[in-house]
């Protein structure tokens, strides 16, 4: 099973992520950590990659692909993959389609999770992390017992400086102008599944499976 998950900051996707790679005993790909990877070892990708970044250029697309299509010769990655994060335009989706298809390992389905602004904005804002245990709480939907503090470690609790709603609804907009292109691309090829990702985690994953279910 190969695929690619799209979805705005807010939309649960990464908890979503990591229920398929427990479901289905395939590995959720970060281009950004292979990418560390490959410069911190040193390989000829590395270091192709490094001289980009030395002068403060982006890695080129291509470049990227073959670090994913490496990757994806993993004993790991045999039954699959999940990509998240990549691709975020239509070149990169362009390139990895190439790549996929010479592979012989074109992608399963592109899930979509839909939240809209408010709702995402709501999840976000109200977002604060416990800086010792990690826990997240959110003071609309799961509030801790006693106000900003863990009810774990009485530790006081924070919020990422990102989270405030002004900055969320700016990474929205950037989000939704960036991905309407790559929406269209998949939609276009009969590969994208849009999931109501709104409601409880457990909800939303029924909804992913039953999806699932209907991709090719
Ligand atoms: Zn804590």
């Amino acid at each position: 099973m190969q695929l690619v998950l799209l979805g705005p900051p807010g939309a649960g996707k990464g908890t979503q992520a990591a229920r398929l790679v427990e479901r289905f005993d395939i590995p959720q790909i970060s281009t950004g950590d292979i990418l560390r990877e490959h410069v911190q070892e040193g390989t000829m990708l590395g270091i192709r990659a490094r001289s980009y970044m030395d002068r403060g250029e982006y890695v080129p697309d291509g470049l990227v692909v073959q670090m994913v299509m490496d990757r994806l010769d993993e004993p790991d990655a045999e039954k699959g993959f999940i990509l998240d994060g990549f691709p975020r335009t239509v070149p990169q989706a362009d390139a990895l389609e190439r790549a996929l298809a010479e592979a012989e390992r074109p992608l399963s389905a592109v899930l979509q999770f839909d939240i809209d602004d408010d709702m995402a904005v709501l999840r976000l804002s109200n977002r604060w992390t416990c800086p010792t245990c990690k826990r997240t709480y959110n003071l609309a939907f799961k509030p801790p017992l006693e106000d900003g503090i863990c009810d774990f470690d009485a530790t006081p609790l924070e919020r990422r400086a990102d989270d405030d709603e002004l900055t969320v609804r700016r990474r929205l907009a950037v989000y939704r102008e960036q991905t309407a292109p790559l929406q269209r691309f998949y939609a276009a090829r009969g590969l994208l599944c849009v999931i109501e990702a709104e409601g409880k985690e457990d909800v939303v994953t029924e909804r992913m499976l039953a999806a699932l279910a209907g991709c090719p």
